[in-house]
C-alpha cells in the first residue's frame, strides 16, 4: 500500500531446545507471548525518542536509519505511520491553512491528544524505570498512538487538500504527507487491533468481566475453526 514491506512471519516446526534455554517455565509459554507483545506494544506508544526530538522531514530520521541498520535490518520504520504530528505546524504555515479557524480548531485538538498520549507514555515508562514490570497499559500507549494517527492523517488532509494524495519531488513534503495517508491505517491493526487493546483495557485495567469464552481451557490445535483447503 505505502511501497513498504513490514511484515515479518517466522514458523517454528517441531522446534526442539535444551533444558537451559526454556523462558520461564513449561507450560507457562502463552505468559511469555503475551509479556513480549506488550512490550511491542509499549514500542509503538508514539515515544520513539528520535522521531519526538527531531523535526527534519525525512522519510526515515537519521539516528532511526543507524540503528535500524544494526538491528533490524531488513526491517524499514517509517515515521509516517504515526502520522508525523511533529509536521503539522510546518505544514500549515507553508500553506497559509495557520490562518482558517476551522482548521487551526482541529490542529489544537491533534496537538492536546498527542501530548496527553505522550504523557500517559512516560507516567508508564516511569513505572517500569522504578522496576514495576511491563503490564496492560502498554495497551493504552498503542490505542492512543492509533487514535493520534488517524487524527493526523485528517488534519494533514484538511491542511494539504487534495495536493495530500501527490507523490514525487514537486508534492507536498516530497511525497511525505501522501505516504502518511497511506501508512497511518496500519497502526490500528499492527501489533494488535484496536478492538483487541481495547479489550485488553477493560479486562485487565478496569477489570470489567470477561466476554464469555468456551475455549480457553483448550489447547489451540483443539479450539474450533475454518479449515483452509
Ligand atoms: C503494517 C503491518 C505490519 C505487521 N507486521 C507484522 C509482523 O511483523 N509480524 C506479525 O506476526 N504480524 C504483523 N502484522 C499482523 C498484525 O499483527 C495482524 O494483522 C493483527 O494482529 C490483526 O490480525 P488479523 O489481521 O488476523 O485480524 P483478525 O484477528 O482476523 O481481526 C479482524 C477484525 O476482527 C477484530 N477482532 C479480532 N479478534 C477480536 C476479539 N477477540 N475481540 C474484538 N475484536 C476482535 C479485529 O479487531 C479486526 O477488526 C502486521 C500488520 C500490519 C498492518
Amino acid at each position: 500500500m505505502n511501497g513498504h514491506a513490514s511484515f515479518n512471519q517466522v514458523f517454528f516446526t517441531n522446534a526442539e531446545i535444551a533444558p537451559e534455554f526454556i523462558v520461564g517455565e513449561p507450560g507457562e509459554g502463552w505468559k511469555i507471548a503475551t509479556t513480549t507483545l506488550m512490550h511491542e506494544r509499549r514500542g509503538a506508544d508514539g515515544l520513539r525518542r528520535a522521531a519526538m526530538a527531531s523535526k527534519r522531514p525525512e522519510r526515515c530520521y537519521a539516528e532511526e536509519a543507524e540503528e535500524i541498520a544494526h538491528q533490524l535490518e531488513p526491517y524499514k520504520w517509517y515515521p509516517q505511520r504515526m502520522g508525523r504530528v511533529d509536521l503539522v505546524m510546518q505544514r500549515a504555515r507553508e500553506t497559509g491553512k495557520i490562518d482558517d479557524p476551522a482548521v487551526r480548531q482541529e490542529i489544537a485538538r491533534l496537538l492536546t491528544l498527542a501530548k496527553t498520549a505522550e504523557w500517559t507514555a512516560l507516567r508508564s515508562r516511569a513505572a517500569q524505570a522504578q522496576g514495576r514490570p511491563q503490564g496492560p497499559e502498554g495497551s493504552l500507549g498503542k490505542l492512543a498512538a492509533s487514535v493520534v494517527a488517524r487524527k493526523a492523517n485528517q488534519v494533514h488532509t484538511m491542511i494539504s487538500g487534495a495536493d495530500a494524495m501527490l507523490t514525487g519531488e514537486d508534492s507536498p513534503m516530497g511525497g511525505v504527507i501522501a505516504e502518511i495517508l497511506v501508512s497511518t491505517p496500519a497502526i490500528s491493526i499492527a501489533g494488535g487491533t484496536d478492538e483487541i487493546q481495547r479489550n485488553i483495557i477493560s479486562e485487565r485495567i478496569l477489570k470489567l468481566p470477561k466476554e464469555p469464552r468456551t475455549d480457553a481451557d483448550r489447547p489451540f490445535r483443539e479450539v474450533p475453526r475454518n479449515v483452509v483447503t
